[in-house]
């Protein structure tokens, strides 16, 4: 599964039955939530018929596509199923009961194959589904042309602070060709540094949250000042949510790039398996770690060792950094400790990279014997790194004047 996403052109009108219809599909999702809650035995199919006792008994939830009242009850499913597998693996900490959601500024609707059209030259979308939200046009910088419609399997609306986007999902298996380099690596995430790998090259923490931190700190106050209920409140809660937007697209963007570039170069990737959610705990450090984005950079990481056929390893991370990566012999040491110097051999290097080295070695131990840990989970369908040059709004509109060159 691919997702190509294009930001939607359309007017204000347009706009608020977009609206309409992500709040039906709310709607429809806590509708199903409470039947469940409300009846015991209820399965996937019995929310399924739930939806259509729901377009029945309130008209206006008529009105959203019916395949798209299906995507909400399968959402709702999804909640309760995960919330299921949590209990019966005895999961630790809490174990995600399904709630209701309510209204926020980012919030979304999925149609499947039907309910939107897409213009001729694919350059619009028309919503043709009882809300009538017309056509839109689509700024984006992926070429839809290169796809089948029918390969188009679900068209998702999302609601973001600066405005309304459209996110194509396409299936295509995505295969990519690269020679074999005949490196292997080992990575080691910190707060120092990104990462070090096990050559001694370190990727330095770009701390995007930190460098924002005073406009964010600055907009905060602002919002906290400004009336209840007034207009100026929400332009300012707007201004906020943009700023906090751009951050975690620069996190997004900076974890995709990074990890592109660790498996184009390698044949094995190992990492550690840190259990991030565990340490977010440490009330110090929290900020930190969540800024830094190991998870997402992980992610990434095994979404393109699928893609370039690359073996992507999660070795435990017991002893990794107290190991000496010369000798083995155990060197205990306390987290601000920044070098390792082994009293046995005497070997002296950087603390993370001796780390990196033992976990390249724990991972080649392993995958001779059973095979990658990890990439079995990923199928999740975000897909398509961004461009690496961000082009102005003017230069796209010109590449994507010239029909030729597909982009991707
Ligand atoms: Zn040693």
């Amino acid at each position: 599964m691919l997702v190509f996403e294009a930001k939607l052109e359309g007017t204000k009108q347009q706009y608020d039955r977009l609206d309409e219809a992500i709040r039906t599909a709310r709607f429809v999702r806590n509708s199903c939530i409470r039947y469940w809650m409300e009846n015991q035995g209820v399965g996937r199919y019995e929310l399924s018929a739930y939806c259509a006792v729901l377009a029945k008994e309130f008209p206006w939830a008529g009105q959203l596509n019916s395949m798209a009242r299906q995507a909400s009850a399968e959402r709702a499913w999804r909640a309760i199923s995960r919330f299921y597998d949590n209990c019966k693996k005895a999961k630790p900490g809490k174990k995600g009961f399904p709630r209701f959601k309510k209204h926020q500024t980012h919030g979304s609707v999925e149609y499947k194959t039907t309910g939107w059209k897409l213009s001729q030259d694919r350059r619009t979308i028309d919503f043709t589904d009882g809300f009538a939200a017309g056509s839109f046009k689509l700024w984006g910088t992926r070429n839809l042309h290169f796809y089948q419609l029918k390969q188009i399997k679900r068209v998702r609306v999302v609601r973001r602070a600066d405005g309304y986007y459209c996110q194509f999902c396409i299936e295509c298996e995505r295969r990519e060709q690269r020679e074999l380099t005949g490196k292997t690596v080992g990575i080691d995430v910190g707060l120092t540094h990104f990462y070090t790998d096990s050559n001694g090259h370190t990727v330095d923490n770009p701390r995007h949250l930190r460098k924002s931190e005073k406009t964010l700190k600055r907009l905060a106050r602002k919002l906290s000042r400004t009336q209840l209920g007034s207009k100026n409140r929400i332009k300012a809660r707007n201004r906020l949510s943009r700023k906090h937007l751009k951050v975690s697209r620069q996190r997004k963007d900076f974890a995709i790039k990074q990890a592109l570039c660790a498996v184009q170069s390698n044949d094995l990737v190992a990492y550690e398996d840190l259990q991030v959610r565990n340490m977010v705990k440490n009330k110090k450090l929290s900020k930190s770690i969540s800024d830094a984005a190991w998870s997402a950079f992980r992610w990434w990481l095994e979404y393109f060792g699928k893609v370039f056929g690359v073996a992507t390893v999660a070795v435990s991370p017991h002893y990794t950094s107290q190991r000496c990566s010369n000798c083995g012999a155990i060197v205990k040491k306390s987290l601000s400790q920044r070098t390792h110097r082994c009293p046995d051999c005497g070997h002296v290097q950087d603390r993370d990279w001796n780390a990196a080295i033992n976990i390249l070695e724990l991972a080649l131990r392993t995958v001779g014997h059973t095979g990658t840990n990890a990439s079995g989970d990923i199928d999740l369908c975000i897909g398509g790194e961004t461009p690496q040059c961000k082009s102005s709004r003017r230069k796209r509109k010109l590449q994507e004047q010239s029909l030729e060159s597909p982009s991707f």
